[in-house]
């Protein structure tokens, strides 16, 4: 059975931490076109941008190559 993992980010713009799951990073953020991810606070709703770098850190992290 596969555990979800939950990671936790600050959003850029409201400062309210926003929980990435494994399932938006694998459907979405793994997407090359993707640059980053919209805050889920209502009153915020702003994109975050994620460089190429960070962004393979996060599928790094929910994919677990360390492993
Ligand atoms: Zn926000």
């Amino acid at each position: 059975m596969k555990q979800e993992k939950n990671l936790l980010f600050i959003c850029q713009h409201c400062g309210l931490p926003q929980s990435v799951t494994e399932y938006i990073v694998n459907d979405y953020l793994i997407n090359p076109n993707v640059k980053g991810y919209y805050c889920s606070n209502e009153d915020c709703l702003q994109m975050n941008l994620l460089s190429v770098t960070d962004k393979r850190k996060l599928i790094e992290l929910v994919c677990g190559t360390a492993n």
